[in-house]
């Protein structure tokens, strides 16, 4: 009978547990619904569930015209940079100018593209 959507965080499966009360919990990052008394109005919690908006990062810096330049994420919790290293490889960096490397990117916008999606998720599962 139980129909449960997805996680809206994580996408991860969900699972009812019953007790006094009944609950949703998501089997991958453990995002939880209230205690609810019937399984069905915890269900529909679940379901009609929407993540918060992550607003996508801002940078510092658009012009990445020439090689070896560099843009940087502004805000909290953490900071990207994308540094053209070719014509066409366009390097991404979590924490510091030369941190942790994501990726090589094409283009600076598949670099933003992934970098938005990171931080997204890196939120949401704080959230979760
Ligand atoms: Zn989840």
């Amino acid at each position: 009978m139980s129909d449960l959507k997805p996680c809206p965080f994580c996408g991860g499966a969900a699972v009812i547990e019953d007790g006094e009360n009944f609950l949703v919990r998501c089997n991958t990052c453990h995002a939880t619904t209230c205690d609810r008394s019937s399984e069905r109005s915890a269900i529909y919690e679940w379901n009609t569930r929407t993540p918060p908006k992550v607003k996508p990062l801002e940078w510092d810096g658009r012009d990445i015209t020439h090689l070896g330049s560099t843009i940087r994420s502004k805000g909290w919790l953490a900071e990207y940079f994308i540094t053209k290293e070719r014509e066409d490889l366009f390097a991404l960096y979590w924490g510091e100018q030369n941190g942790v490397e994501l990726g090589d990117f094409k283009t600076e916008q598949q670099a933003v593209d992934f970098a938005n999606a990171d931080f997204k998720r890196h939120v949401l599962e704080a959230l979760a």
